[in-house]
């Protein structure tokens, strides 16, 4: 009986490895299946016809190509890997069935021997990525191709090319080069069938999926590459992809991205990226260097109606959690539906990154700034050769989202919209590469996530002031205070710098005019251009160009075309004039709002409390919120309210005029343990004083909150 019992468990146990590893099985095929069918979608089928007709012919008998230099080590656009692109389109000529190619044996027998020369050969660059990262994919892609259309090559061959394989320290590789790495592992692991590689090609692949401290994805949802410098999308965006490729080939089987990792990366593609989106178009702020790139703020690429295998196509196959958020993102890139179309209403500030991202339905009003804790936006690779001043607290206001799609060869650059600077005759050259660290540590912002304030203690190029925006429903409160410099040149604060758009109005001096090109105004009230309203409650030095301006794309890359490019730029700007002494600014945008409106409208909602160098602070009487930015230890004190802080600070308070005020608070300098603050309003019978914990570590800068009660 015992032995009978015994006998059926054994018997179960065998069929348990056996189903086991027959499912085990199933796995690497359905992976190599998804991997075979990315790479395939990627293809052009008439355009890799015509690579083969073109190549095919040029390689010899012994497998190499009459035209490619299989000794040269040079770093970039290495001769060699030629000859694995062109065995890479043979092969996929190969397998594709409507393609010309297709199981056409002649060409069976050139992939093998271009293979066998490659063995033979070894070339090696002296670009260790060409030797750990673009050899051994593009080898590895040959394979899964091979493996998964039942194709055979020569065992000895197809063990030593994977041999072959393994280069590269994925351990110590970081970002895109650990999950490149990463990615031949698991193209090996499918073709061996090995799951212990195949798990620890994945442990690395989705490694980046975590908050760092140093290069990646921030414990505030920014990603931070080239030193902590913004890239929410250029590095980010990449991240995005490769993760979510990963992800997408992996889905469904027991090696699939754990729910945690897939929730933070959703988060990050959600909240943060997408929400730079404007309709169609980006903000220029986001994509680091890659501002000097014809056509770059275009997101139509990351759109399933585009290519195949597309970021959010991907984001798709990867779960089905945001599919619903996702089809709006892509409905308004495409144009299908309006740029306002499902926007919801949020504010973000991101304390790692120093950048604000402000988001209406009827608009976008993002602020870049930097600090001694961040890196300016980078010039390299000749990339950005003007963008010297693009962090100084740059304003991208978008509505339709083309406002500044392609401008940038035509852009004054030491006018980018919202910027502080020197104005110069001729735009200055960027000449520190590939980041300068900011100075002052004063910036930052507070957030309830629907409103904020956010402050830039600039001080850049000899000149300084107190910068800051307050961020309501209907408007942004744009102040600057405290602003010096000894330099030779006027000192000027641009509001816009856009594409001209239908006309332009003013209304000074007790009347409404039309601005045709050229304007100085000493005592503005307010300014409208397409859809966007710019209010002014003091009297100002205001000057407005709706002028051609003429560049081209070389002069900002110089790999691009030096043809010459023009177009009618709408352009206005304070002129503080040379040697200001605390010079100060106060504007609000308010975009979304008709002619008609514009004329009976005075903001009156809006007051200004304070715009000085030690306290700027602006309160909303509609939403009943008010925004202070302390720059030093003190109080304010208004109708409704009396706020006494011992530490500089900024702070957003909301039911101002209740006895329940809602309090949220933010260090800029993100050094303060703990903060001292008295609140009182008419509504509170006595005094709430309170002793304030900061966050710290990761966390020092964001915003804390509390309700008296
Ligand atoms: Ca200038």
């Amino acid at each position: 009986m015992r032995k009978a019992l015994f006998k059926i468990i054994t018997l179960i146990g065998i069929f348990i490895i056996a189903f086991s590893k027959l499912y085990g099985q199933d796995e690497f095929q359905i992976i190599q299946s998804k991997i075979d069918d990315y790479l395939k979608a990627e293809v052009k089928n008439d355009l890799l016809t015509r690579s083969i007709a073109a190549d095919w012919p040029r390689q010899l008998k012994d497998g190499s190509y009459t035209d490619i230099n299989y000794l040269s080590k040079i770093e970039t656009a290495w001769p060699p890997l030629l000859h694995l692109k062109r065995l890479n389109y043979l092969t996929l000529g190969f397998v594709i069935k409507n393609n010309q190619y297709f199981n056409n044996q002649e060409v069976l027998a050139s992939i093998v021997c271009g293979l066998r020369y490659w063995y033979a050969q070894n070339p090696s660059s002296n670009n260790w990525f060409q030797n750990d990262i673009a050899v051994p994919t593009a080898i590895g892609e040959i394979l899964i191709l091979f493996n998964h259309n039942h194709l055979q090559l020569p065992v000895s061959l197809q063990d030593s090319l994977l041999q072959r394989m393994q280069q590269g320290n994925v351990y110590k590789s970081i970002g895109a080069n650990k999950l490149d790495i990463a990615t031949h592992m698991l193209y090996r692991a499918c073709i061996t069938k090995d799951k212990t590689l195949m798990t620890t090609a994945l442990k690395q692949a989705f490694y980046p999926i975590s908050f760092t401290s140093r290069e990646g994805l921030q414990y505030d949802y920014s990603y931070l590459q080239h030193g902590p410098q913004l890239q929410i999308a250029s590095y980010g965006e990449v991240f995005l992809k490769g993760e979510y490729k990963v992800a997408s080939w992996v889905q469904g089987t027991s090696y699939e991205l754990s729910a945690d990792k897939l929730k933070i990366l959703n988060s990050y593609l959600i909240n943060s990226y997408l929400k730079t989106i404007r309709g169609r178009y980006i903000d220029f702020n986001t994509e680091g260097r890659g501002i000097s790139r014809n056509d770059i703020l275009d997101k139509k690429s990351i759109t399933e109606a585009s290519v195949n295998n597309s970021l959010l196509g991907l984001a798709k196959k990867s779960g089905p959690e945001n599919t619903d958020l996702i089809n709006e993102a892509q409905d308004r890139i495409n144009q299908i539906q309006a740029s306002s179309f499902k926007i919801l209403p949020s504010h973000t500030h991101f304390w790692k990154a120093d950048y604000t991202l402000h988001t209406r339905q009827a608009y976008s009003f993002n602020v870049r700034t930097v600090s001694k804790r961040t890196v300016r936006t980078e010039v390299g690779n000749e990339e950005n050769l003007l963008g010297k001043f693009l962090p100084d607290g740059s304003t991208n206001i978008q509505r339709s989202g083309a406002e500044y799609f392609n401008i940038m060869p035509i852009w004054e650059w030491d006018k980018i919209p919202g910027i502080t600077s020197r104005d110069y005759q001729i735009d200055q050259p960027f000449t520190i590469e590939w980041g300068e660290r900011g100075v002052g540590s004063f910036t930052g912002g507070v957030s309830d996530s629907l409103y904020g304030a956010s402050v830039y203690d600039f001080n850049y190029n000899e000149v300084t002031a107190k910068k800051a925006w307050f961020f309501f429903d209907k408007q942004v409160v744009c102040l600057g205070a405290g602003i010096n410099s000894f330099a030779s040149q006027n000192i000027v604060t641009t509001v816009n710098q856009s594409w001209l758009k239908g006309k332009v109005l003013a209304y000074a001096d007790e009347k409404i005019i039309r601005v045709k090109s050229k304007k100085s105004i000493s005592k503005p009230i307010w300014i409208w251009h397409d859809s966007i309203g710019y209010y002014f409650p003091d009297s100002a030095q205001l000057q407005i160009t709706n002028q051609k301006q003429k560049g081209s794309r070389a002069k900002i890359n110089a790999s691009r075309s030096k043809s010459a490019i023009a177009g009618k730029v709408f352009k206005m700007w304070f002129n503080h004039g040379v040697d200001p002494v605390d010079a100060t600014y106060a504007y609000i945008v308010r975009p979304g709002i008709s002619q008609q409106e514009m004329k009976s409208n005075k903001q009156q909602e809006i007051k200004i409390l304070s715009n000085s160098k030690t306290m700027q602070a602006v309160k909303n009487e509609t939403l009943n919120i008010l925004q202070v930015v302390f720059y030093e230890a003190g109080v304010l004190i208004d109708e409704n309210v009396t706020i006494t802080v011992d530490q500089p600070c900024i702070v957003l308070v909301k039911n101002v005029a209740t006895k329940n005020p809602e309090i949220h608070l933010a260090d800029p300098t993100q050094k303060l343990k703990e903060l001292n603050i008295a609140i009182s309003t008419k509504m509170m019978k006595t005094e709430d004083k309170r002793l304030l914990v900061l966050p710290k570590d990761n966390f020092a800068g964001s915003t804390m909150s509390y309700i008296i009660y």
